[in-house]
């Protein structure tokens, strides 16, 4: 994604500015703890299409619970 446009872009919410998730390919507000998907290179700047990051998906709680298992304390 053009990094210039990602300058122009706030948050829907509480238009605070939001950080690109290039692996994810999302961007992300830190104040709110969403997450907008960008697709296609379009950021879809739409709440009802934001994922709420302090919700974590069933499969990625499950690995981090195996992943901690296996760290030493
Ligand atoms: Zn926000």
């Amino acid at each position: 994604m053009d990094t210039r446009l990602l300058d122009l872009l706030v948050c829907p919410i509480c238009k605070g500015s939001l950080q690109f998730d290039r692996d994810a390919q999302e961007l992300i507000c830190p104040r709110d703890k969403l997450a907008y998907p960008v697709r296609d290179d379009i950021p879809l700047m739409l709440v009802d299409l934001a994922r709420d990051m302090t919700v974590p998906a069933p499969d990625a709680a499950a690995d981090a619970r195996a992943t901690n298992a296996d760290a030493p304390a």
